[in-house]
């Protein structure tokens, strides 16, 4: 079994595999390594690896809080503040690790249950309907099947099957801001290009950032002075050592969902090399995590078709829901209204703390706003969506 990239993915599988006695050969020369990414783990990912977190006491932020503010509002930014939930130390709401500790130990959990690290850059793979090779400058290794966990520019991903194309990748940019401490979220949407810019704190940093679709017009520099502004503007710049970063986030069109395809006879793409990211809130890290477990598990009951079946049943319909309600999600009609909603309705917070953990799914979202009583925010959502 070859398994191209051991970021949250790739060693996840690789873990389910090496448990159940598999052999397992893992890929990938880049550990130790940060890797540009919010580094916030939501509910539903701590449900599959708080209790790794909680045995190695990996540092982590608890997050407490959120901060929503509408930038483009006059005379002055309008913010609201309201808590996130935190039960320990590995659960609550939304915890934030930095990746290079995150993925560190998601590698060594792999490695401790049997799966074999070549720490080399995969320079080619090919695939048959009888197997699968893998090419690193050291050699060569064939194996039954091949997984594609290496990510949203991946290699396996274009040589197995097609390259995401421009419109189906956003670029998220900004700055690691070390030696800032902060125990909240801020969100601030923006306008133009339509989003917002996060800042999450990480242990030692806050990892500050925008992202816009790649075929938006507007250049890596362009969103990067975004958030030096940003930074500049609220007083946060100046004391911090600020460390670039960008990188492409896979955000499908819903009609590419349609036609999208994660496994052929003898592969099989995880995580963002196989496009699974919520546009909306760019969460992936849980996407990566479920999908390298549901691919081991098909691979593990002999039944490879599994695997589709299970991602377009049970993760790829809300993915096209948050792509469906991106564009309006986006517009700073709705951002306007949604902070005020924030502000004023308790229930609405609730649901957007359900949404910032996971537990909220875009199915039913429309009725769970109606019963916020906040009609206006539910059917600006709603008729935005069908262009009304
Ligand atoms: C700025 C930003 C903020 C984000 N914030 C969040 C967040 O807060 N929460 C969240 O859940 N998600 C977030 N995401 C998304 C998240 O980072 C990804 O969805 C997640 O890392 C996907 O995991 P993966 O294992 O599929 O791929 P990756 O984590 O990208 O891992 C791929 C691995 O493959 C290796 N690799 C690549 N090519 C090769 C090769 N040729 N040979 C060998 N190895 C190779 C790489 O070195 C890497 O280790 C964010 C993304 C970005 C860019």
């Amino acid at each position: 079994m070859l398994i191209v990239g051991a970021g949250p993915a790739g060693s996840w599988a690789a873990a389910t595999l090496a448990r159940q006695g598999a052999r397992v050969t893992l890929f990938d020369p880049s550990h130790p390594r940060e890797k540009p990414c919010g580094g916030g783990l939501t509910r539903r990912a701590l449900e599959k690896v708080g209790p790794l977190l909680a045995a190695t006491r990996i540092p982590a932020v608890v997050i407490r809080g959120a901060t929503f503010e509408h930038a483009a509002a006059s005379p002055s930014p309008y913010t609201v503040t309201f808590p996130l939930h935190a039960d320990g130390p590995y659960d609550g709401t939304l915890v934030v690790t930095s990746r290079a500790e995150f993925d560190r130990l998601l590698l060594q959990h792999a490695v401790d249950a049997g799966a074999r690290l070549v720490p080399s850059r995969v320079l080619n793979v090919r695939t048959d309907t009888t197997g699968a090779e893998v090419e690193t400058a050291e050699g060569t290794w064939r194996g039954r099947v091949l997984f594609g966990a290496d990510g949203a520019n991946s290699l396996v991903r274009r040589r197995v099957h097609v390259p995401f194309r421009r419109h189906q990748l956003s670029i998220a940019t900004g700055f690691f801001a070390h030696g800032l401490d902060h125990e909240q979220i801020r969100i601030s949407c923006v306008g133009s290009p339509p989003g917002y810019i996060w800042s999450f704190p990480r242990p030692g940093h806050l990892a500050v950032g925008i992202c816009a679709q790649a075929d938006a017009g507007a250049s890596s520099a362009e969103l990067r002075e975004l958030t030096h502004d940003w930074l500049v503007n609220r007083g946060l710049a100046a004391g911090a050592r600020l460390e670039r970063y960008a990188w492409p986030i896979p955000s499908l069109p819903e009609r590419d969902w349609r036609t999208a395809r994660a496994a052929g006879p003898s592969w099989m793409l995880l995580g963002d090399a196989a496009g699974l990211v919520d546009p909306l809130t760019r969460e992936g890290i849980y996407f990566a995590i479920q999908s390298g477990e549901w691919a081991a598990d098909a691979l593990l009951s002999g039944r490879l078709a599994d695997y589709q079946q299970r991602l377009s049943d049970e993760l790829v319909p809300e993915l096209r829901r948050a792509a469906c309600l991106r564009d309006a999600f986006f517009q700073p009609r709705f951002t306007r209204l949604m902070v005020e909603a924030l502000a004023g309705s308790r229930r609405v917070r609730e649901v957007m703390v359900e949404i910032m953990a996971g537990t909220q799914p875009y199915r039913g979202l429309k009725r769970r706003l109606l019963r916020t009583f906040e009609f206006g925010l539910a059917w600006r959502l709603f008729a935005m969506q069908f262009g009304v």
